[in-house]
């Protein structure tokens, strides 16, 4: 049993006890999910079949790290253990099971596209303001109610089960969750959150399926258990209720999904489900050093609502905090690529010991350009997908068709791409038509005379012609054959191929990516069906993470916080601390949401073992324009004393001689006295976003506080808010030197020389 040594004996007693509810809630790095991994390996050791075991993770990418470690105790066996993302374990049991619930078992996932489309459908069917019913808030709304088991009927009943929609501004989002529903299942397709609610449905009409999967099921355990929404929930505690044996790890502190209807309450569920519950407590972190444990200690005590935790390390002490200001973000992007390439080289170290964590994706841009400068190798995690883009999802698409001719959004996809003369006034026919007389797009086109009046194109006739051909061309070939047929045939190829600018090229490549894609896949001996049927079935659910070239490319890593959860780097840069961006501009009105900012600010910071840096611009594009920010809010409650700032410690003489005492200031606090003439000092406070300079007035140099004594009359100057500027005066003695400098546009300002953060240009 040495694969125990490995564990403290907390650890140790959770992984060692394993039948029985058990629940583990515990700080960032105490090694929860290490416990789950363990924990697997050791019920395989004890003799239990792994088709016995089902692990939910909250990405791909987690279950796949766990699955290469518990093969490295238990070997091949691995390979069977039932694991992935609920979405995805759950879309594998509903392709056995959708029979029963009245979906065909090739049933399409609708991506977020797909189901904003149909839904932009059905407004302009049904006539609605797209802006009081915007797809993106009606989407939303549908996604809450089925991720809280609330059925069409129960909603109409009684909008009011959303909290959202007390007062009723929208009352007719009952009926086009009706409709949209309905074109769903007419569709055969399902989108993400029915994978999880039709799996609810399936269990509750069912039981002897319920049975079945009770029974398979003997052992269940969950990572970041703090993140799963109602849905997620009453499917665990159904599949669990015969045997109990279910262990859930968490912590309440990295709960960041609420806005997607993730309920932190799961977790006190759990207690009152089970009253033989366990609960192990983990209080050391294993990953970070001192400094960074005790910094996310004392930025989640500000949170009100939390479970009382200790989390200590015992690692050294380890580095400050970094913080660096830059100027505009281009700045930022290259100060941090600057640092990434600096410690490489200066500390042995490889790139993918870099992360940079962001809270949009937004934010990528600046990042990407600063790195590609500077040669640096990245990647992107999350972002558009491969699968998402266009020339893609149009060849998926017809891929879809060729399975599932149902399937409507593909079908509006492609039927005129590329170009055969089926505009859109053929489609809204056809559309008509199959409303009318409630039947699918499809039997529309394949029965053109009897539905539809008028001329019919007879385009119309060759394009379900064509569709039956691959269908048929799917019976007799391999996967890699069929989609490459489909790629000829649909002209897509010959499309793409005339198109030899830039993007048309690397679009073309990327079809060439897919079908190599589909061709190892149609190589792989490890599965028995290897059509595209197969391939194609749980596209929807891949991202870019699960795409396996490259992936042991030695490359930064680039991610928003959110999908940086149970993940860990030994060098991470936290970029756009900034008020407004993160705190996002939307959590700033309530406590709840705020302190949801908070807890993503203390994942963030706990990604990283070894050095963190964190980072603002002092100006920043957004939605156009250019906009000057404050530095976050969350930098202000990291005390100064585990803090690296050079400024700071620049500037104490003149503090301490004005009585200051620069200790118990907050970091912003000491910069802002820096920059003001004493009789301005006042605490700090952010300000709203105001919109300040023409892009070609921003400089992208780095400011160092001015040495006054440097300065001479005539010189060119730039100042970190004003811009570029001429002395025109110097007055007084040193240290207090008064500068009156003119800034074109603003005219004279003067300013005192020691404070003023004036670079000479
Ligand atoms: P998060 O909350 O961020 O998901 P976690 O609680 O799941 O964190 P893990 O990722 O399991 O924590 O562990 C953090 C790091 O500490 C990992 O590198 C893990 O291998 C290491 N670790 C955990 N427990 C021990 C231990 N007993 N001895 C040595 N290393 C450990
Ligand atoms: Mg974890």
């Amino acid at each position: 049993m040495d694969y125990l040594a490995g564990l403290n004996p907390q650890q140790r007693a959770a992984v060692e006890n394993t039948d029985g509810p058990v629940m583990i809630v515990a700080g960032a790095g105490s090694g929860k999910t290490r416990v789950i991994t363990y924990r697997v390996a050791h019920l395989i050791q004890k003799g239990v079949d792994p088709f016995n075991i089902l692990v939910l993770t909250f990405t791909n990418k987690a279950s796949k790290e766990m699955r290469e470690r518990i093969e490295k105790v238990v070997g091949s066996e691995a390979k069977s253990i039932w694991m992935g993302t609920f979405h995805s374990v759950f879309a594998k049991i509903l392709r056995v099971e959708a029979e029963k619930i009245g979906y065909p078992s090739n049933f399409t996932i609708y991506d977020t596209d797909d189901c904003k489309s149909l839904i932009r459908t059905i407004l302009k069917e049904m006539q609605l303001d797209d802006k009081l019913y915007a797809a993106n808030i009606v989407y939303n709304r549908i996604s809450q109610a089925k991720n809280n088991l609330i059925s069409v009927a129960e909603y109409i009943n009684n909008p009011a089960l959303l909290a959202e929609d007390i007062g009723n501004k929208r009352p007719e989002l009952g009926k086009i969750y009706e409709t949209y529903a309905k074109r769903c299942y007419k569709a055969g397709a399902m989108d993400f959150d029915d994978l999880l609610f039709k799996t609810n449905v399936l269990l509750r009409k069912h039981p002897e399926v319920l049975n079945k999967y009770q029974h398979k099921f003997k052992y269940i355990m969950v990572d970041e258990y703090q993140d799963t929404n109602h849905s997620q929930y009453t499917i665990v505690k159904k599949l669990a209720a015969a045997h109990e044996n279910l262990c859930v790890v968490g912590d309440d502190a990295q709960s960041i999904y609420a806005f997607r209807g993730a309920n932190i309450q799961n977790i006190l569920n759990v207690e009152r489900d089970y009253p033989d519950l366990k609960v192990y407590k983990l209080e050391q972190n294993y990953r970070s050093t001192q400094n960074i444990v005790e910094v996310a200690n004392s930025i989640i005590a500000n949170n009100k609502n939390q479970l009382e935790k200790n989390v200590f390390s015992a690692n050294e002490q380890g580095d400050k905090i970094k913080i660096s200001r830059a100027f505009t973000d281009n700045e930022e992007g290259k100060l941090v690529a600057e640092a990434i390439a600096q410690e490489r080289t200066g500390n042995g170290l490889n790139y993918t010991d870099f992360a940079i964590l962001y809270r949009t994706n937004a934010q990528s841009r600046a990042m990407e350009e600063a790195l590609r400068k500077l040669n640096v190798p990245y990647k992107i995690y999350g972002g558009l997908s491969f699968y998402q883009r266009k020339e893609i999802k149009d060849l998926i698409a017809y891929f879809r068709l060729t399975f599932n001719p149902a399937d409507e959004e593909a079908l509006k996809r492609v039927i005129n791409y590329p170009r055969r003369g089926l505009g859109d006034t053929t489609l809204d026919k056809v559309s008509v038509a199959a409303n009318e007389h409630g039947i699918t797009m499809w039997e529309v086109i394949c029965n053109p005379h009897q539905y539809l009046g008028g001329r019919i194109p007879n385009q119309l006739n060759d394009f379900a012609m064509m569709i039956k051909a691959f269908a048929a061309e799917a019976n007799k070939l391999d996967a890699y054959e069929t989609a490459l047929y489909i790629a000829q045939h649909a002209g897509i190829l010959k499309e793409l191929h005339s198109d030899d600018s830039v993007e048309g090229r690397a679009r073309y490549e990327n079809i060439q990516e897919l079908l190599n894609g589909v061709k190892e896949f149609a190589e792989r001996e490890d599965i028995e069906d290897r059509s595209l049927a197969i391939f194609m079935q749980d596209v929807a659910l891949l991202t870019n993470d699960d795409k396996d070239k490259d992936k042991d490319a030695d490359t930064v890593s680039l991610m928003t916080i959110h999908s940086a959860k149970g993940l860990e780097f030994k060098n991470v840069f936290v970029v756009g601390l900034e008020e407004n961006l993160f705190p996002s501009q939307m959590s700033l009105t309530s406590r709840t949401d705020l302190e949801e900012e908070r807890r993503l600010f203390y994942v963030a910071i706990t990604r990283a073992e070894k050095k963190l840096t964190l980072t603002y611009a002092t100006s920043r594009y957004r939605w156009g324009t250019l906009t000057s920010c404050e530095p976050s809010r969350f930098i202000n409650e990291i005390s100064p004393k585990y803090l690296e700032l050079d400024a700071i410690k620049q500037a104490k003489p003149s503090f301490s001689s004005g009585g200051f005492d620069t200790e118990r200031k907050t970091w912003s606090q000491q910069r802002e006295m820096q920059q003001k003439p004493a009789s301005q000092q006042t605490a700090f406070k952010p300000k709203p976003t105001t919109s300040i300079l023409p892009k070609a007035h921003i400089p992208t140099a780095g400011f160092t506080p001015s040495a006054a004594n440097e300065f001479q009359m005539g010189m060119d100057v730039e100042h970190e808010k004003f811009g570029f500027g001429k002395i025109v005066q110097l007055e007084g003695r040193l240290p207090d030197v008064k500068a009156t400098v003119f800034f074109q546009g603003l005219g004279n300002k003067q300013l005192l020389l020691k404070f003023a953060k004036l670079r000479i240009v």
